[in-house]
């Protein structure tokens, strides 16, 4: 854990969020700022910045990130559409520096994405 990470301390609930999801290697909660009707953020406790600071040990958890997302959409009824992004770095919109994977839905996306 990054003591100054905002995202770590919401993991380890040391700042309140609204969680729908934990495992042993994972979290998820209720994004802040909502750009659709679901978003939910979706974090590996393990600390990294971003896709590029992980490596081959870092395989399982990355995938488990994905299915996290596949579950909650199910359980939400949003198969019909959803999407899951990670901004890498300020040029893509990272503003938090704890890799998370964001889960969009219950609204239709255009693409290519702003
Ligand atoms: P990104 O811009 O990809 O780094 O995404 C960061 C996301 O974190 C944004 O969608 C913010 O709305 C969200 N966010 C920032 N602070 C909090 C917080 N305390 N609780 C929940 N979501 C947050
Ligand atoms: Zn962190």
């Amino acid at each position: 854990m990054d003591p100054n990470c905002l995202f770590c301390k919401i993991g380890a609930k040391q700042i309140p969020a609204k969680l729908v999801y934990e495992d042993e290697a994972a979290f998820a909660f209720e994004d802040i700022n909502p750009q659709a009707p679901t978003h939910i953020l979706i974090c590996p406790r393990k600390h990294f910045v971003a896709l590029h600071d992980a490596g081959p040990d870092d395989q399982a958890l990355l995938g488990e990130l994905q299915l996290v997302a596949a579950k909650l959409a199910t359980e939400r009824n949003l198969l019909p559409g959803y999407r899951t992004v990670i901004n890498n770095g300020s040029g893509a919109g990272q503003s938090v520096s704890h890799l998370h994977l964001h889960l969009l839905g219950g609204r239709n996306f255009r693409w290519p994405p702003g």
